[in-house]
């Protein structure tokens, strides 16, 4: 029997995660003693804050590792009101804590989708938004900007998709957007939280990089009216917005009461909630003082990583006004030849080579949909960032 009868069709086609499978990489190409300079994996570093660890450590202590509620502990539903300022807004059962945000994504379009329903996305969609659609049977439709600049979707275009696709069960939007570091502002984003609701569709906002902003920022937060707020659901989690904490694998949605019932329903058979020591460390993240270090070093960084790219050749390095992501679109150097005789030909080949040659691991953009750009990471320490933009500058030079 070959391998496509033994594996269903809906998961035979699923490549491994992107960006995960470059922490393999990384990993390889250490194990084997050859250079790395890791842009890779999208993943805050540094040591959890105290406070965290030790409300986990405590949890195990205490023995706290039978059952809970499926929705999560009704103290971090509470907790999660607060931290997104939805206290007086909704209540405790509309929100859901989950196994990270995957999970709050995955259990939203089960909730909300019938099979061939369409999923609208943003131009460049984060690499698991398609696969977790196809999961729920739907049919992922990036939303193209017509004229959009930095592939931000207008209104105008989220409309013209509506238009032609009579299925759309609802619009999916990644404020700030994970991979190109981009920020809607409060005004856009209102209007595509209207559009939606005048059109029956959910407006689903991912705000996992909520609280990496810089340069003074606020994040815009979508309007709370009667308007909107049926057909809004907010996904939010633990794994960007704090040091070192994707591992702890918890995130929650914030929706409408029936379509969190229907989530609650469901997680309560395929996971019952979230490891409850898990859960306390996040409460305890959450309700102690936010680490605002995390975001001035990030700024930082993003300094030092935009002063230093800035001045590789066939490179226009896109703004970075918020996240842990610098945005490179090197289509500037598609047809050039390495000094090896290879044609460059799309992000791809682009981010092969610079890893070969350089040791500097990238995302290609071809795992957002988007061929033409490279993602980089940049929560490494600063030599790395250094060092690593010095070797891509130098593989970039040696292009002919
Ligand atoms: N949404 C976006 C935009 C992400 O970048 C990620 C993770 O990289 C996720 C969701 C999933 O987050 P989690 O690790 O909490 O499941």
């Amino acid at each position: 029997m070959s391998t496509s009868d033994r594996i269903s069709v809906k998961l035979g086609k699923f490549r491994p995660s992107l960006t995960l499978a470059l922490k393999q990489l990384v990993a390889d190409r250490r194990s084997r003693s050859l250079p790395v300079f890791d842009f890779g994996l999208g993943e805050t570093k540094g040591h959890l804050n105290p406070e965290i660890r030790e409300a986990g450590e405590r949890a195990f202590r205490e023995e706290e590792t039978m059952y809970a509620d499926p929705g999560g502990l009704p103290e971090l539903r509470e907790a999660i009101l607060d931290w997104l300022g939805l206290r007086g807004v909704c209540t405790s059962d509309q929100v859901v804590v989950t196994t990270g945000a995957k999970q709050a994504l995955l259990n939203t379009f089960m909730a909300i989708g019938n099979p061939a329903d369409v999923f609208l996305f943003d131009a460049a969609p984060w690499v698991s938004y398609q696969p977790l659609a196809v999961m729920a049977y739907a049919v992922p439709i990036m939303v193209l900007p017509r004229e959009g600049d930095r592939l931000l979707v207008t209104p105008d275009d989220l409309k013209r998709n509506i238009r032609m696709r009579p299925h759309a069960r609802m619009f999916l939007l990644n404020n700030p957007v994970n991979p190109t570091a981009q920020l809607y502002d409060a005004e856009t984003i209102a209007e595509l939280a209207r559009v939606c609701a005048r059109h029956g569709l959910y407006f689903v906002l991912d705000r996992l990089y909520w609280k990496l902003l810089f340069d003074g920022r606020t994040f815009p937060e979508p309007p709370l009216d009667d308007e909107v707020l049926p057909w809004l659901v907010q996904i939010d989690g633990m794994s960007k917005n704090f040091r070192r904490a994707g591992g702890l694998r918890i995130g929650w949605s914030v929706a409408p009461q029936d379509l969190t019932q229907a989530m609650v329903n469901l997680q309560s058979h395929y996971t019952s909630g979230p490891s409850v020591p898990s859960q306390r460390a996040a409460l305890a993240a959450l309700t102690s003082a936010y680490d605002q270090t995390l975001v001035t070093d990030l700024e930082r960084k993003r300094d030092l990583v935009t002063t230093h790219a800035r001045s590789i050749p066939g490179v226009d390095v896109w703004p970075t006004p918020a996240s842990f992501y610098s945005f490179w679109d090197v289509q500037g150097v598609f047809g050039r030849r390495t000094p090896d005789g290879h044609t460059l030909a799309d992000s791809d080949d682009v981010a092969a080579w610079l890893c070969e040659t350089a040791g500097v691991v990238t995302a290609s953009g071809t795992g957002f949909a988007q061929d033409g750009f490279l993602r980089l990471a940049f929560d490494i320490p600063d030599d790395e960032i250094v060092a690593g933009l010095a070797a891509a500058r130098r593989a970039f030079e040696s292009l002919g």
